[in-house]
């Protein structure tokens, strides 16, 4: 095995997850029906409160993000969902809507865009939807929906629920679950929180939970009302994914050393405002260039389109060659954009390197 310092992995997912964190995995297994299964998950309530900014339980499960998705479409979808499309992943959380029975209709813009606060209610207005989907921060073109804006909209009207993938803004940018009354939010472990993949952590509202209760179709392993009960009682659904469970722990306890969740915050400011300064400076001499408008930009991954006349997979292999990891476009965007993933646990500095990586692979 090659031995790179930390801090050359860029992926928008997964991300670079922190020595410290890997080797928490480490330790021995425990029962899960036992005390110290309840011992862990009683210790990570709060903290996890705290990055959900939360005072209602955060339950986690063993499984993708894209588990969540499912979990909040078959115990948050009566009868046909809104689902904002604004890149790949809006669009799957549509696709799951109707794999799981439901109609769906879809709210799409151009890539790169979001959904605006105005076309949403006029959407409601024509739509007769008891659900809305959307995707905070869209990974594939770096958009970040105006979601403190989006969710006062959704509850002028009666009876509609608000789902919410947050997987790269929880932990990275502010997500404020109790404050914007979301019905259901949820990340997977391993993008802003940079653990290792395999958890998907989610918040179920009170109104979630009271319609999911009526739902006939919610199954079993991704069962909302299962969850919550399971975690009432601090006990796992299942076996649940142990080592993982040790990672997060771990990365709980080096979030409050730097400050909680508001300092990490600031960090991730810190680093998409790198890449804000380099585009108005040498980034944009070389041609980049930012697929989202500004006020619309993740705070964790930047999407950018690439000088005219170049391809994004041939620049990304060579800052490949020069031993760092971005991300190419994703589907469509692959040759004309690249996607810097500066989430989890990396740092300003790291992303101003990889900016000079950057330079001299297009010079
Ligand atoms: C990565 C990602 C997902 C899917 O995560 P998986 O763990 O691969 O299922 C969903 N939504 C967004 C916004 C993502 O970035």
């Amino acid at each position: 095995m090659v031995s790179v310092p930390f801090g050359r992995f860029l992926l928008p997912g997964p991300t670079e997850v922190h020595p410290d964190v890997l080797a928490a995995m480490l330790r021995p297994m425990i029962g899960h029906r036992g005390p110290a299964m309840v011992a862990l998950l009683t210790a990570l309530e709060a903290p996890l409160r705290r990055l959900f900014r939360t005072t209602r339980r955060v339950v986690v499960g063993t499984c993708a993000a894209t588990g969540f998705m499912e979990l909040a479409v078959r115990s948050g979808v009566r009868a046909r969902a809104l689902s904002l499309v604004s890149g790949a992943f809006g669009e799957r959380f549509a696709a799951i809507v109707q794999a799981c029975g439901h109609e769906v209709v879809r709210l799409e813009v151009r890539p790169g865009e979001v959904v605006e606060p105005d076309m949403l209610r006029d959407a409601l207005r024509r739509t007769e939807a008891d659900a809305v989907t959307v995707v905070h921060s869209e990974t594939s073109t770096g958009a970040l929906a105006p979601l403190a804006e989006l969710a006062p909209v959704v509850r002028e009207f009666d009876d509609v629920l608000l789902l919410v993938d947050a997987v790269t803004s929880v932990a990275g940018s502010p997500v404020e679950t109790d404050a914007l009354a979301l019905d259901f939010v949820f990340t997977g472990s391993q993008k802003a929180l940079a653990l290792p993949p395999g958890l998907a952590l989610g918040v179920a509202s009170e109104r979630m939970l009271t319609r999911a209760r009526t739902l006939p179709g919610r199954g079993a392993y991704l069962d909302v009302v299962a969850y919550d009960e399971a975690f009432a009682e601090r006990q796992p659904t299942n076996t649940p994914a142990l080592s993982l469970l040790y990672a997060l722990a771990a990365q709980c306890e080096r979030i409050e050393v730097e400050g909680g969740v508001e300092a990490r915050w600031a960090r991730h400011d810190a680093m998409r405002t790198a890449v804000e300064h380099w585009i108005e400076g040498a980034g944009g001499t070389l041609g980049f260039g930012y697929l989202p408008r500004a006020d619309r930009r993740s705070w964790t991954v930047s999407c950018l389109r690439v000088p005219d006349g170049t391809s994004g997979r041939a620049i990304v292999r060579r800052v490949a060659e020069a031993g760092w990891t971005i991300g190419t476009g994703y589907g469509p965007l692959k040759e004309s954009t690249l996607r810097i993933g500066h989430m989890g646990d990396h740092t300003r500095e790291g992303v101003e390197a990889v900016l000079e990586v950057l330079e001299e692979a297009v010079r």
